[in-house]
């Protein structure tokens, strides 16, 4: 069964993955914080794409931008004309809904999907830009924008990389960052937010390779979808329609997942040809052509460009991970977090099993503060162990690890693992080299 967002949202807080911001003030729309456990599986998420996609690719090399630029990029992007929504209202229940999510048979009949009101015909316009300005001095300030996609940093750079990091093409530049939109109906928990996180990669090529890197990197990101999910099932491409397509565009791709909300696109594959890099030889009056070492050719380079959301991922992978199984033993059930042992916040935990033996404390302390070398780790002597199992199955550590009596004796643990709930008994001496063969990439 797909889960509820509701069930992920209330985990989150109770938790400490996810806290609404400024939450004390009443919150913000579509703004969230990250809490304890939240900021360790992002951090996870995130070093796993970048380790993925720059560390072993050695034709792909990594920056990270401001998040503020020259106000002239987003004039060159076309931000500044383009990306807008298109609301339409409903006369009755006063919803407001983006025209390109409406079914196109209630806009042609302007009828209100959800109470069957009528809608507005002329649709109100918004742009997305998040204004902001720069310097003290009345009159001298100078009106700019906080990135509306991350992706632009990327063609800023893209000389300044090609002069300092003897890449030739073809080649890739990576960057993962944040992003300001004002979406105008911003919801879903973290699905549409105001301040959320890209993860891009402009892969530069010549015109004659451009479909041979389009389909590396297609298969490539679906590929690395699938390896974190539970159900791969849930995963596809979705191909844009002639209707869809930039003017520029050749071919394009969603990698779409299913939730309770539907197919959504996770990330684009984009065909995006000179585009980018024409626009700002344009407007900056820089020429970034690029000159073969070899045969002294001289183009513009072609862009293969794989954008996603962390955002996206971090929801999708909890939506994915999520289950309430019934307990073997009868009692409650119990929650889990099936997360990918690459990914889960804490790797392992470490009980002793009984909080008033000393002996048990102090090995099972030494065992964890050995481990906190390696890995999260968390000491945990509050309750009974399965109290303490049902705590770390429902934040998603992989690896539990008791210290009892026989271990006094043969300094053996009993290490049980989360998914099958199995249980088995380890040398003391071979417990890191087990987990870290497990828990790292
Ligand atoms: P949509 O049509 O849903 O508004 P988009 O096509 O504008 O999305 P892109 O500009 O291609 O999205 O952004 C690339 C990725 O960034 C998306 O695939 C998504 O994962 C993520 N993303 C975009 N907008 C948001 C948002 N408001 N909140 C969270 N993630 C987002």
């Amino acid at each position: 069964p797909l889960v509820p967002i509701e069930k992920i949202v209330s985990l989150c807080k109770r938790r400490g993955f996810v806290y609404p911001n400024s939450e004390i003030y009443g919150g913000v729309a579509g703004i969230y914080d990250f809490g304890p456990l939240g900021v360790e599986l992002r951090n996870n998420i995130r070093r796993f794409w970048w380790w993925s996609m720059v560390q072993t690719h050695d034709n792909v090399v990594g920056i990270e931008g401001a998040t503020i630029t020259h106000p002239r990029v987003w004039e060159a992007s076309g931000h500044v004309e383009n990306f807008v929504d298109k609301l339409v209202d409903c006369k009755k229940c006063k919803r407001r809904f983006r025209t390109d999510h409406l079914d196109p048979v209630n806009l042609e009949q302007h009828k209100c999907p959800v109470c069957g009101g009528e809608l507005t015909s002329e649709p109100r316009v918004f742009n997305l830009l998040m204004e902001t300005y720069l310097g003290v001095v009345e009159g001298d300030r100078m009106k700019t924008y906080l990135r509306g996609e991350a992706c632009q940093n990327i063609y800023l750079d893209y000389d300044n990389v090609l002069k300092s990091s003897r890449m030739q093409i073809p080649f890739g530049i990576c960057q993962i960052g944040k992003a300001y939109r004002n979406e105008v109906t911003p919801g879903n928990f973290l699905f549409r937010q105001r301040e959320f996180e890209q993860w891009d990669l402009q892969f530069f090529v010549h015109p004659t390779e451009m479909e041979k890197w389009f389909e590396y990197w297609k298969e490539y990101r679906f590929k690395w979808y699938q390896t974190i999910l539970n159900h791969k099932d849930r995963l596809r491409f979705h191909a844009h329609g002639k209707d869809e397509l930039a003017h520029y565009a050749k071919q394009a791709f969603d990698i779409e997942y299913r939730t309770i909300l539907g197919w959504q696109e996770w990330e684009g594959i984009h065909w995006r040809q000179d585009w980018d890099l024409s626009r700002h030889s344009q407007y900056s009056g820089q020429d970034l052509s690029y000159v073969d070492p070899l045969t002294k050719e001289k183009y513009i380079p072609w862009i293969v460009e794989t954008s996603g959301g962390v955002d996206r991922t971090f929801l999708n992978l909890l939506l994915d991970a999520y289950e309430e199984e019934p307990d073997p033993t009868g009692k409650d059930p119990r929650t889990v977090l099936r997360l990918h042992p690459w990914l889960a916040p804490v790797k392992v935990a470490v009980f002793p099993l009984q909080k008033n033996k000393e002996e048990l404390v102090s090995t099972a302390k030494a065992i964890h503060k050995d481990l906190q070398r390696y890995m999260v780790s968390q000491y945990d002597d509050v309750a009974a162990i399965g109290r303490r199992y049902r705590r770390q199955d429902e934040i998603g550590t992989p690896f539990c690890v008791t210290v009892d009596f026989q271990t006094l004796e043969d300094q053996t643990v009993t290490i049980r693992e989360r998914d099958g709930m199995t249980q088995q008994r380890i040398a003391i001496s071979e417990l890191t080299m087990y987990l870290l063969e497990r828990v790292t990439w």
